[in-house]
C-alpha cells in the first residue's frame, strides 16, 4: 500500500488526465505514491487545508491556482513572478510552484524548436501569459495577438512591469501579419469538440517556420495539421502536459527520467485522452 498520497484539487474537476501521467511517473521512477482527484473550491481552501496538509504534495488546477497562495508558507521564485501555483510540495512548510513554464520550454526544446527571434503569441489567459513572459525572459521580439486588443494591452503592460526589457507589441488577431520564428497558440480554439476551428488565417500559418499549440486535445490540431503541410515544424500541447508533470516530480522527489520513457508517455496520453474524452 502506497504510504505517500498525493492529488489534483479543482473545481469543478470531470475530466482531468492528471492521475494517468502521475501514476506512471511515481511507477517509472520506483517511488511511492497514490494520486487522488479532490474537488475543492477556492470558497473551501480554508476549510480544506488541514486535509491537503496530509498529502505529500498535490497539483493545482482552475480555479485555485491564485487562491491557494495564502495558504502557502513560500512560494518559489518563478510562482512568485507568476502570481500563479499549480505544484504544491508540503514538509516543514508548504511550498508552491509553477510547472507550467518548464513544461512548455521542455515541449520546444524536445521537439527542436529554438526559443529566438519573432514569436507571436495568440490569446491573453494563462497559458499565454506563461507563453508570454517566458518569450520576454528569453530575449524574443514579441507580438501578442487578441481578438479584444484592449486585454492584450494589459497583459502586455503586466509583463514589461515585471520583466522591464520585455519587448512585447501588441495587434488582433485578424491583423497578425509577418515572418514569425514561432507562433504560439493560447487559446482554445480548435480545441475539441470545435476540431474544424483554426485561431490564425493560412496566410499568416504559411510565413510561421515552427508552430506551437497549447491545446492537447485533439492530439493534432487543425492548426497543427496546416502547420505541418506547409513544411513547419509543429507540436500539440500533450507534450507541454506531460513535461509540466514531470517537473512536479522533480521537485516532490527529485525523480529524473529516460527520454524515452516520457515519449511513450506522451503516446500513451494520446490513447488515454481519446478514453477519457470520447467515450
Ligand atoms: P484562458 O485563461 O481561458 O484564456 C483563453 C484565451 O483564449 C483568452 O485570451 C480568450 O480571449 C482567448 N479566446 C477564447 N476563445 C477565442 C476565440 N474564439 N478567438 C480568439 N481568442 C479566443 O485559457 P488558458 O488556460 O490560457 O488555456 C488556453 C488553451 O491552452 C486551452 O485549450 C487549454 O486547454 C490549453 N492549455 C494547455 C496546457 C498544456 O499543458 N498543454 C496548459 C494550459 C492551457 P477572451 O479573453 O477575449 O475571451
Amino acid at each position: 500500500m502506497p504510504e505517500r498520497k498525493f492529488a489534483v484539487i479543482g473545481h469543478p474537476i470531470g475530466h482531468t488526465m492528471s492521475p494517468f501521467i502521475h501514476k506512471r511517473l511515481f511507477e517509472l521512477a520506483h517511488a511511492d505514491g497514490e494520486y487522488a482527484i479532490f474537488d475543492v473550491s477556492p470558497d473551501e481552501l480554508s476549510v480544506k487545508i488541514k486535509t491537503l496538509d496530509e498529502l505529500s504534495g498535490y497539483n493545482i488546477t482552475i480555479p485555485n491556482k491564485q487562491a491557494i497562495i495564502p495558504y502557502l508558507d513560500r512560494l518559489d521564485k518563478k510562482a512568485a513572478l507568476y502570481g500563479s501555483v499549480n505544484t504544491v510540495r508540503n514538509g516543514s512548510e508548504r511550498v508552491g510552484f509553477t510547472t507550467d513554464p518548464n513544461g512548455f520550454l521542455k515541449a520546444l526544446a524536445y521537439a527542436d524548436i529554438s526559443f529566438s527571434g519573432n514569436i507571436a503569441i495568440i490569446g491573453c489567459g494563462g497559458a499565454a501569459r506563461t507563453f508570454l513572459y517566458e518569450a520576454a525572459l528569453a530575449g524574443c521580439h514579441i507580438t501578442l495577438a487578441a481578438r479584444d486588443i484592449g486585454k492584450a494591452d494589459v497583459l502586455a503592460k503586466e509583463a514589461v512591469s515585471k520583466i522591464p526589457d520585455a519587448d512585447i507589441s501588441t495587434c488582433l488577431i485578424s491583423d497578425l501579419n509577418g515572418e514569425f520564428d514561432l507562433l504560439a497558440n493560447a487559446t482554445p480554439v480548435g480545441m475539441y469538440p470545435h476540431v474544424d476551428h483554426i485561431p490564425v488565417s493560412d496566410k499568416a500559418l504559411a510565413k510561421c517556420k515552427n508552430v506551437f499549440d497549447a491545446i492537447y486535445n485533439p492530439l493534432e490540431t487543425v492548426l497543427i495539421q496546416k502547420a505541418k503541410a506547409n513544411g513547419s515544424n509543429a507540436v500539440g500541447g500533450m507534450s507541454m502536459l506531460v513535461w509540466q508533470a514531470v517537473a512536479a516530480h522533480e521537485i516532490w522527489d527529485g525523480s529524473t527520467y529516460d527520454i524515452n520513457d516520457i515519449d511513450q508517455l506522451i503516446e500513451d496520453s494520446a490513447v488515454e485522452m481519446k478514453k477519457i474524452f470520447y467515450k
